[in-house]
């Protein structure tokens, strides 16, 4: 049995040679963290006091590996996504490695959807995205991991689903999974931070366990960065400014056919035909600028990292180019820019779409 350390945050093994592989902790870091006892990967440090997201590789072969162990196991299965990027929160292939074990799908993220927006709607939505997705989950939970309450009425749902069994948390980065399963295992047994400030060793493949009851366990499972998030495709400065913190205020546009417009160089939303106004639902902050059509090209070029920021000037050159997507309303709908916000149209609308190359724009009934 080797002697190896790891993240208490996300449980790898430490190491100090690979800056982009699970576990790159610089030597100096280390050292304080032996002497501290707080050992963490740059990663989760990062995470914890800057709010930053690093991507790491973990490679898809190591992840199968991860979730076919759960396809073995007897275990409820609680899959976690981010209600404001559905799309991103997709486990590839997820529903071929869970086996038969029931699914808890949990929407996290409530707290920035306005109360205008119908719970039970959300819900709806969830259970056909995952259905789209070969997923049929026993239940639906939405939750907010900075809200006590919801986080109980989780713990009794996976308590009542799981019937003493193991449960396995699954998600991809940076939905709230830590956060919801500190808050889950705090009312199960009164301690706080249990995943940051304790260290459980875990087992094969950087999975960690944490003790349920004498006879079952949680189990957190790694989160991969998907590629197809805000998280991948913004500088980490400039995502702090798309993903909102507080209840989203929705803005109301009176638009016509032919006006255009750009929710900071992010997104653009061209209103070829307009029914009527739109409503726009992205982080409080964000500036959304209104032009004509005909001279949104030129508007772009001319401002976009300037006058439209979100992002700088600096990492626009990084962003991948925007890319358009169209769509015709046949039904009240919103218009979803993944991980970024969303706007409402009315029935009989046509629109052009455009996000950064990777990022998804997909066209629901509005959740109103
Ligand atoms: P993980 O990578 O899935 O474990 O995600 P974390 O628990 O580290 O959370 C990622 C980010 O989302 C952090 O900035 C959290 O503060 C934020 N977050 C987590 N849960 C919620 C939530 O319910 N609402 C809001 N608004 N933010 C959340």
């Amino acid at each position: 049995e080797q002697n190896e350390l790891r993240c208490i945050g996300c449980g790898a093994i430490l190491q100090v040679t690979d800056k982009k592989a699970p576990g790159y902790t610089p030597e100096s870091a280390l050292k304080k963290g032996l002497e501290s006892g707080q050992l963490y990967c740059q990663r989760c440090f990062r995470l914890r006091h800057y709010n930053e997201i690093a991507p790491v590789d973990i490679s898809d072969d190591d992840f199968r590996k991860l979730l076919s162990q759960i396809s073995d196991s007897n275990s409820l299965v609680v899959y976690v996504v981010d209600m404001f990027d559905f799309n991103g929160s997709l486990i590839p292939g997820l529903h071929r490695f869970i086996g038969d074990n029931p699914v808890l799908l949990v929407g996290n993220k409530e707290d920035v959807f306005p109360k205008s927006i119908k719970r039970h709607r959300m819900k709806e939505w969830l259970r056909q995205q995952a259905k789209a997705n070969g997923i049929l989950p026993e239940d639906v939970v939405i939750t907010s991991a900075k809200n006590a309450s919801s986080v109980e009425a989780l713990f009794n749902a996976v308590e009542k689903l799981r019937k003493g069994r193991d449960v396995y948390v699954v998600g991809v980065t940076n939905v709230g999974k830590s956060t919801l399963i500190n808050s889950l295992i705090a009312i199960r047994n009164g301690i706080k931070d249990v995943i940051t400030t304790s260290r459980f060793p875990g087992t094969t493949l950087d999975r960690i366990e944490i003790p349920f009851d004498d006879h079952s366990n949680l189990i957190d499972t790694p989160g991969i960065i998907h590629a197809d998030q805000m998280a991948h495709v913004l500088a980490a400065e400039d995502l702090k400014y798309v993903s909102p913190q507080k209840t989203i205020k929705p803005r109301v546009f009176q638009l016509n056919s032919q006006q255009t417009l750009f929710v900071g160089a992010l997104a653009r939303f061209d209103y070829e035909h307009s029914e009527g106004s739109v409503t726009a639902y992205f982080d409080n902050n964000l500036m959304v600028h209104r032009t004509k059509l005909e001279n949104a090209d030129n508007f772009y070029e001319k401002h976009a990292g300037e006058l439209l920021t979100p992002p700088t000037a600096d990492n626009l050159a990084k962003m991948p180019k925007l890319v358009a997507h169209q769509f015709s309303a046949d039904q009240d709908s919103d218009i979803v820019f993944e991980g970024l916000g969303w706007i409402s149209v009315p029935e009989g609308s046509t629109i052009t779409a455009w996000a950064p190359e990777g990022i998804s724009v997909v066209i629901r009934r509005s959740l109103i």
